[in-house]
């Protein structure tokens, strides 16, 4: 074990407990789900809140709280939710205005009908028929203000304001799955395998229409990658798949998160890479190849994403550009290219040096 592991392990013993929470172990999931309740779509949950929102004036008096309350409930995302679980938030947000009791239990009396109907539907199992070349529907994970956003606040944006609201993960999941959808549906035909190590399953998707021929090397990289991964005591991201392609103009990337913020782990590998990146410039280092270390690097962002929750899609954050110097070129200017940098050196046997290593934490770098 070298300095940089060991230092690199050491601290991770204080964070592990955190971290084991948060992330799937990929061993407990069942083969075979229990049907989840169908959530409505756009035009179900639009009719839904229409209906409430007719109601609220037989309780409240008032105009404008009722205005403020149809602000709650426009910035809220509701898709992915049951019936239910869109109606119980949005007596939250009433809630919020309307302080007085009376008033609160008034709407609630007025909505039972609506919360009967709601609860019957929702326990109506899901259609899961597949619709041909449509790209895989992220699964289903509400949002919510309250998720956790403390991590992120180390390092916070310009003007010291933190604030990753509904609409900026919206924004940010859109595009996200807008370049994903563009190279995924780019091939007509995918094959996907089933791969195992350590415990952990993950997928690798080859394009056969048009056929990806460098496919074997990339498949090659990507086992590589898992196991050096996994054999760093990480714990691979829940249903992560490699999709191959080199239908021109496809990159490699990383997608953390998809439709309603769910988060996913996809990765696009193409054929391109930067030549200022390790991929390039440590290409050979103890055995390590250019397919396999750019994979690791994709990996990485994932992990990072998921390490550092939503403070990860925080902007305008750079590196020491001394520090990152000694890394590579390509992770100079950005810290989430940065961190997947050193999570990929650390990961080929790299011994970064002590402050690219702090520099690595400060922006709450992957441990396992
Ligand atoms: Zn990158």
């Amino acid at each position: 074990m070298n300095r940089p592991v060991a230092i690199f392990l050491i601290l991770a013993a204080s964070a592990a407990a955190m971290l084991i929470l948060p992330l799937h172990t990929g061993r407990s999931a069942p083969v075979f789900a229990i049907p989840r309740p169908t959530p409505p779509d756009k035009q179900a949950i639009d009719a839904l809140v229409e209906q409430l929102m007719g109601t609220l004036g037989d309780s409240i008096d008032d105009d404008d709280l009722i205005a403020s309350i149809g602000r709650k409930w426009d910035a809220r995302i509701l898709a992915g939710r049951t019936k239910k679980q869109i109606i119980d938030l949005l007596y939250a947000d009433l809630k919020s205005v309307v302080t007085e009791k009376e008033t609160q239990d008034a709407v609630w009396k007025s909505w039972a009908d609506i919360i009967s109907d709601a609860v019957s539907e929702d326990s109506t199992p899901a259609n899961t028929s597949n619709a041909g070349v449509q790209p895989p529907a992220a699964p289903v994970r509400s949002v919510s203000f309250d998720d956790p956003t403390e991590r992120g606040i180390a390092v916070p944006r310009v003007g010291g304001q933190w604030i990753l609201t509904d609409d900026l993960k919206r924004t940010n999941a859109a595009s996200e799955m807008a370049f994903f959808r563009s190279a995924y549906t780019a091939v007509k035909v995918w094959r996907p395998e089933k791969r195992q190590y350590g415990g952990f399953s993950y997928t690798v998707l080859v394009a056969t229409d048009p056929l990806d021929q460098n496919a074997q090397g990339k498949i090659t990289g990507a086992d590589k990658a898992v196991k050096a991964v996994i054999d760093h005591g990480f714990i691979l991201p829940n249903d992560l798949r490699f999709y191959c392609s080199n239908v021109v103009g496809t990159l490699t990337q990383a997608f953390k998160r998809g439709d309603n913020w769910a988060p996913i782990a996809w990765i696009v590998l193409g054929d391109g890479g930067s030549t200022k990146a390790l991929s390039a410039t440590s290409a050979g280092l103890n055995g390590f190849d250019t397919r396999t270390i750019r994979a690791i690097h994709e990996i990485g962002h994932i992990l990072h994403e998921r390490y550092e929750g939503d403070g990860f899609w925080e902007k305008g954050r750079t590196p020491n550009p001394a520090v990152s110097a000694k890394v590579s070129a390509y992770g100079c200017c950005n810290e989430k290219e940065f961190v997947a940098e050193v999570f990929t050196g650390l990961m080929i046997g790299v011994r970064w040096p002590p402050d690219v290593i702090a520099e690595y934490h400060r922006f709450h770098g992957p441990m396992p």
